[in-house]
């Protein structure tokens, strides 16, 4: 398409709905937009004497774009966002009506919070709850596809009593955390001139599917726990690896092409597109942000794929795997830690051998994953991961670090003493002149890797895509903080706090050197997919964990639990009560698959099979009524009603292990994992092979092949 007047460059229009950069500029006084944006920018405090003139600058500006309605935006532990609608309409007494937005408004909200999870924080009857404004990031306009726009003002959510109950308060307190002891780093290393503050940076790719709208609402499965419970393979999956990066289907990229406008305009700076592994899989990065805009952009961003895809007829599938023996789909979350005048802490720069303060972070991280490796592994649990992480094309769910060939390097000569040299990776003849000569990286990548240093930040592979990214990353971060502090308190008690270059050296080397030979254990650059890696991890002492019901308890330890309150990211209270949470959502979403698949099932499955075992006993008898032996068929008939009594008892065994909860969110999770997914699996493969006998007129579900065929 041209740029035309209709269709300006994104430029034009990057930002417009959000209350920040020129909108704020242009509509606010001097003093007060300086003072916003030094909120939005660096994360300074909010000073609530701007609150009031903020809120009728934005109230004529959501007004004039259309809105009726402001709200606060929140993330409470439901891993959606949630947000509650008012109009600026206010009729006073004389029955004068005008529209309305006062300071008060806008800083703080009165929600009910009784219908959100709260893992025990408060009952039922105590029901207040407080919304406060996140000044650090912008306000936006939100609209539906059909023209109705709301001011969405994002919001921290906590109980009456000040207990957070969502995402963002624990996320905003690690960024902090880990803030605060980067910046002792910085000072031992006196490199913190200039610096206000440390800031964490995220940029998150997110991977999704597209069915088709009409076969997505035939399958109750894909509307009700967001995957196919049921399917037989299709007869063509990735096995030609002809999806990744191939050309997008047109229908596709017009879709692609309107949410990423929209995202423009919602200020999120989607970078890049493409197809992904898997037929109908694909994926959306935008570039790096401070981590709490990242965060609320990742949200933003989930919302508005599901949105845009219906209006092109699509279902966006944001499920860790919807469909089996098929790619399933993650969110790479990229962390490193930056000051805030932009240099990036996690640079190795060119003679990384030399660049102390590199190797100290670099180590911090390597001895928290190692250190804290149950909390990593717990922080991405899901069901819906569950069947990502140990399967084939996934991470599996050992948590381990890929550092490349330069950093590895790097580590045996720390090991051995002082580093003195780094690889470097040269260039790449094409053997071509008119080719260019491509500079080499000094490591390859690895995508089997769940944790892996990629350049100059590291990746966290492992995280499920429908996750809040906000979870992983306070976790991530309450780790590092804790590895930063006890690297900063070592160096600072081995070497003081204003040292000489030379006694700085030596501390510096000699943490370094011990703190390699403990953790590196965790590091792994080979094949994290293959069989010898389970064995080889199991030798060194890693766990692996399998599933969510095993892996989340650990956020129920006394280690986890000091840790959290040591670093002030959540009391011994929340954090029991956010695991609680988690279990409790673990095993909800199995109950409701358990349910959805017994529906389908005595509803569609059985019925088609047994309208098959019948026509097929009538060819037998009939056959054998004309005198006329058939062997085969009557075998085939043996077998299809071996298949259908074998359904029969595993959705006996599924309904039974439908049983009533327990009092124990985690009892409950681990008993639903060893009695109600083995059912599901047996249920699976008896429904699948007889789907592979049931003819087409009778098949009562999309199939695989259908579904998969999206957008061609
Ligand atoms: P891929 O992993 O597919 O090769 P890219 O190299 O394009 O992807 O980058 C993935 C993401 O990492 C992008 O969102 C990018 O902006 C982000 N990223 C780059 N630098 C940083 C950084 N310093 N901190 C956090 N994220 C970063
Ligand atoms: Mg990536």
């Amino acid at each position: 398409m041209e740029v035309t007047e209709s269709n300006p460059p994104a430029s034009e229009y990057f930002g417009r709905l959000t209350f920040s950069g020129d909108v704020m500029l242009k509509r606010l006084p001097p003093d007060v937009a300086m003072s916003l944006s030094n909120t939005i920018g660096r994360g300074s405090p909010l000073d609530p004497k701007v609150a009031n003139t903020v809120a009728a600058a934005m109230k004529d500006w959501a007004i004039e774009h259309g809105a009726t309605h402001f709200c606060h935006w929140f993330h409470p532990l439901t891993g959606s966002t949630a947000e509650k609608h008012d109009a600026f309409l206010s009729v006073n007494a004389d029955g004068v009506a005008i529209e309305k937005f006062s300071g008060n408004a806008l800083i703080l909200g009165e929600p009910d919070a009784s219908s959100f999870p709260s893992g025990g924080i408060r009952d039922t009857y105590e029901a207040r709850g407080y919304t406060a404004w996140d000044g650090n990031s912008p306000a936006f306009l939100l609209s539906t596809t059909e023209g109705v726009t709301t001011l969405c003002i994002p919001t921290a959510f906590v109980s009456y009593t000040g207990e957070a109950l969502d995402m963002k308060t624990p996320l905003i307190r690690s960024v902090e955390a880990v803030a605060k002891q980067a910046g002792r780093i910085l000072r031992f290393f006196g490199t913190d001139e200039g610096v206000n503050q440390v800031v964490g940076t995220l940029g998150c790719e997110q991977e999704y599917f597209l069915v088709d709208q009409e076969l997505f609402r035939d399958r109750l499965d894909l509307v009700t726990c967001g995957r196919t419970l049921l399917g037989a393979s299709a007869p063509k999956g990735h096995q030609l690896d002809d999806h990744y990066f191939g050309a997008i289907p047109a229908r596709v990229l017009s879709f692609m092409t309107e949410a990423e406008s929209r995202l423009f305009e919602l200020g999120v700076p989607v970078k890049t597109r493409h197809n992904e592994v898997a037929p109908g899989q694909y994926e959306v990065a935008p570039t790096f942000e401070t981590t709490n805009v990242a965060v609320d952009h990742q949200m933003l961003l989930m919302h508005i794929l599901k949105d845009v895809a219906r209006k092109h007829g699509f279902e966006c599938l944001i499920h860790e795997k919807p469909f089996a023996g098929i790619n399933g789909s993650g969110k790479h979350i990229n962390w490193s830690l930056s000051t805030d005048a932009g240099v990036n802490l996690l640079d190795p720069q060119d003679e990384t051998h030399t660049n102390m303060q590199f190797l100290v972070f670099l180590c911090a991280v390597i001895r928290a994953a190692d250190k804290h490796a149950d909390l990593l592994r717990a922080s991405i649990a899901s069901a819906g991961n569950d069947h990502r992480l140990g399967a084939n094309e996934a991470p599996p769910a050992i948590m381990s670090i890929f550092l490349g060939e330069m950093l590895t390097d790097i580590l045996d000569q720390l090991e051995a003493g002082k580093p003195r040299k780094t690889m470097k990776g040269g260039t790449l003849d094409l053997n071509a002149l008119s080719l260019p000569q491509i500079p080499r990286h000094s490591g390859d990548r690895n995508r089997t890797s769940p944790f892996a240093f990629t350049g100059n930040k590291f990746e966290f592979r492992a995280v499920g895509s429908t996750a809040s990214v906000a979870w992983p990353t306070t976790v991530l971060n309450t780790m590092i903080a804790e590895s930063l502090d006890y690297m900063a308190a070592q160096l600072e008690k081995r070497a003081g706090k204003k040292p000489t270059a030379a006694k700085l050296e030596t501390a510096t080397r000699a943490l370094l050197k011990e703190v390699v030979k403990e953790h590196r254990r965790v590091c792994f650059d080979g094949d994290g997919y293959g069989d010898e890696w389970t064995a080889e991890a199991e030798r060194r002492g890693l766990p692996n964990v399998r599933d969510s019901a095993h892996a989340l308890p650990a956020f129920k330890s006394r280690q986890a639990t000091s840790l959290f309150s040591k670093y002030g990211v959540l009391s011994g209270r929340e954090l029991k009560a956010r695991a609680d949470i988690l279990l409790e959502q673990y095993a909800t979403k199995l109950e409701i698959e358990g349910r959805t698949m017994s529906s389908l099932i005595r509803t569609e499955v059985l019925p088609a099979a047994l309208r098959t075992q019948a026509e097929l006993a009538d060819v037998v008898g009939a056959t054998q009524v004309a005198g006329v032996e058939c062997p085969d068929s009557e075998a085939e008939l043996r077998l299809l009603v071996s298949y259908v009594s074998e359904l029969r008892a595993s959705v006996d065994e599924i309904d039974a292990s439908l049983g009533t909860p327990g009092k124990d969110p985690e009892k409950h999770a681990k008993q639903l994992r060893t009695t109600l997914v083995p059912a599901m699996e047996r249920a699976r493969a008896a429904s699948d092979a007889l789907e592979a006998r049931i003819p087409t007129e009778l098949w009562p579900l999309p199939t695989y092949a259908e579904m998969l065929l999206v957008g061609r």
